[in-house]
């Protein structure tokens, strides 16, 4: 199976109007600072997994051409995960499925998109809680909450293989347990190395110290934003930040839109 990024930036994506900073002026010449709301594929041999549903949704959907969805797994309610909904029901009802398209998430931000989007004819809201798995084709799904500002916000953790959770600023404790030895873990890390612009994000040290804590094999960075440099530049720093505290582990790359990550066999092996 693999993972696919369909969008790795922040809630204004990159390049934003007006902006003169470095990613955003790189970001306008195209290539991989140019960020599009935060959305993944999962693919299986058997199912497909959307997460996220941002307001580029039309965009990245059209780009990925899926031949279905089976279910759409929404991380929280902000609008950068969850304004492209109407645009996902009107691709639905084109793509003429025979059933709605199920909405995974809580019952109460499922009450909240009610209200926002009382017209939605072709998605259906499936209640999730936390630590309940849930299958889905062949996909065994843990949803788990991670603490993102005071929004009720979750993660996803797919079999024994790989967690996804791209809006976070801490894990509670069972979350921990739940992600440790995750051989893959794609976390937040929005602001670049120590430049904390809002409580409910991550920065890139913490991110890799959550890696370390947890003991993942490799750590993907997403929901880049802003205070980055351009993406080459900031695959460098990486390096350098990894190569002058010493560490091997974990395996750390930045996210960028269309990258796609293979689990196989072997990257589940541990080192
Ligand atoms: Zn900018
Ligand atoms: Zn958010």
């Amino acid at each position: 199976m693999f993972l696919q990024f369909l969008g790795t930036g922040p809630a204004g994506a990159i390049p934003r109007a007006g902006h003169t900073d470095a990613a955003c002026m790189d970001a306008r010449k195209g290539g991989k600072s140019r960020r599009r709301r935060s959305a993944a594929f999962l693919i299986s041999k058997e199912t497909v997994l959307l997460i996220d549903a941002g307001p580029d949704i039309l965009e990245q959907l059209q780009k990925a051409r899926p031949q279905k969805i089976d279910a759409v797994l929404l991380t929280h309610v902000h609008a950068d995960a969850t304004a492209g909904l109407p645009l996902l029901d009107h691709w639905a009802g084109s793509m003429g499925f025979a059933t709605k398209l199920p909405i995974l998430t809580d019952a109460a931000t499922a009450r909240r998109l009610r209200v926002h989007y009382p017209h939605l004819d072709y998605l259906q809201f499936v209640p999730i809680k936390p630590f309940d798995r849930i299958q889905i084709g062949d996909q065994d799904i843990l949803p788990f909450p991670v603490i993102h500002g005071d929004v009720p916000t979750y993660g996803y953790r797919f079999g024994k293989a790989l967690a996804f959770a791209s809006d976070a600023n801490d894990l509670p404790a069972r979350s921990r347990r739940a992600l440790k030895h995750i051989p893959v873990l794609i976390l937040d890390g929005a602001f670049f190395f120590f430049q904390k612009r809002l409580p409910s994000h991550l920065t890139t040290d913490e991110t890799i110290e959550w890696g370390q804590r947890l003991g993942v094999k490799q750590l993907i960075v997403t929901q880049i934003g802003h205070t980055y440099p351009p993406h080459h530049k900031a695959v460098t720093a990486v390096r350098s930040y990894m190569n002058m505290h010493g560490m091997k582990t974990p395996a750390v790359r930045l996210a960028y839109d269309g990258l796609r990550v293979s689990i196989t066999p072997r990257s589940l092996h541990r080192p």
